[in-house]
């Protein structure tokens, strides 16, 4: 967890790769859905473009099917979802039904400048259509309304691991993987 631009994409895949488990980044599932057109992309971009949160039914439905995936038995990393208290809950339920449970809620912790500024260069890099100026705002407000109160949700489950997102990334991934293995 962690705002928009505080390198959940980044570090999810590095963390992933030496945990051996899949990636699985909802907003990537999107944007590829996006890229090739298909329904799910046409209407998942309505909102991933005004910088809103794609609806929980479409969500969940999508992450469903993928924690169903054989790859997913052994376990998973989930960049970018839950991001709501409905997600949080449907989750909760998948899991429950294949006898599988979170081991860890990773947040990377930003300042929101810093943020913005990372998220204005990544326009400038990649082109997405969701990091202009106004919709970044927009993100950022949605994420502080509806994510941010999930971290205390997971701090009483006692699942919180908290680690400072500044720095290079190699500095960051080193915290993650002490944190992480300080954990377990
Ligand atoms: P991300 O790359 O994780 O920042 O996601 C990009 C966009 O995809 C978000 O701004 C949302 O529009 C959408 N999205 C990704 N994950 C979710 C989610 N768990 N719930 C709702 N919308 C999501």
């Amino acid at each position: 967890m962690g705002p928009p631009g505080a390198g959940k994409g980044t570090q999810a895949a590095v963390i992933a790769e030496l945990l051996g488990v899949p990636h699985i980044s909802t907003g990537d599932i999107f944007r590829a859905n996006v890229s090739q057109g298909t329904p799910l992309g046409i209407e998942a971009r309505k909102y991933m473009d005004a910088g809103e949160y794609v609806p929980d039914g479409v969500t969940n439905a999508m992450v469903r099917d993928r924690l169903a995936a054989d790859d997913c038995a052994p376990g998973f990393l989930l960049d970018g979802y839950p991001r709501t208290v409905e997600q949080v809950g449907e989750l909760t339920a998948m899991l429950g039904s294949s006898a599988q449970r979170l081991d860890a809620v990773l947040e990377l912790t930003v300042d929101v400048d810093e943020v913005v500024a990372r998220l204005v260069r990544r326009a400038a890099e990649q082109g997405r259509s969701d990091d202009t100026e106004d919709v970044i705002r927009r993100r950022l407000e949605v994420y502080f309304e509806q994510t941010a109160p999930l971290i205390e949700l997971y701090r009483t489950q006692g699942l919180l691991v908290q680690v400072d997102g500044l720095g290079e990334v190699s500095d960051v991934t080193g915290r993650i993987v002490a944190a992480l293995a300080l954990e377990s």
